[in-house]
């Protein structure tokens, strides 16, 4: 028990999985622009949606436009796609990351 990570839905695949193998989406209000932020340490209020670290899982969320309903609002998908996919391939671009070292 001591040991449990928190656990969210992806909105792409719409399974299951725990918060480190998800990335979170955060709803950005500054003045008038609206945009959706890439929330990766968890850490800006409201709400939030989380999807894999896989472009595959992002791409059915934009399909089924699960982020308007996750947000309950109009929000830039596109913009996010991008956002999101540079900030997966600045992610999976550190080979050796999680295979070794981290035991410290
Ligand atoms: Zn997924």
């Amino acid at each position: 028990m001591a040991n449990q990570k928190p656990v969210r839905l992806c909105i792409g695949c719409r399974t299951r999985a725990k918060t480190n193998e998800l990335v979170r989406i955060a709803y950005e209000i500054a003045g008038e622009s609206r945009s959706l932020v890439i929330d990766d340490r968890s850490v800006l209020p409201g709400r939030g949606a989380w999807v894999h670290h896989d472009p595959e899982c992002l791409s059915k969320a934009l399909q089924r436009r699960a982020l308007p309903r996750a947000f309950r609002n109009q929000v830039e998908t596109e913009k996010l796609a991008e956002t999101l996919a540079q900030w997966q391939s600045e992610n999976t671009n550190t080979p050796n990351n999680d295979e070794s070292g981290s035991e410290n």
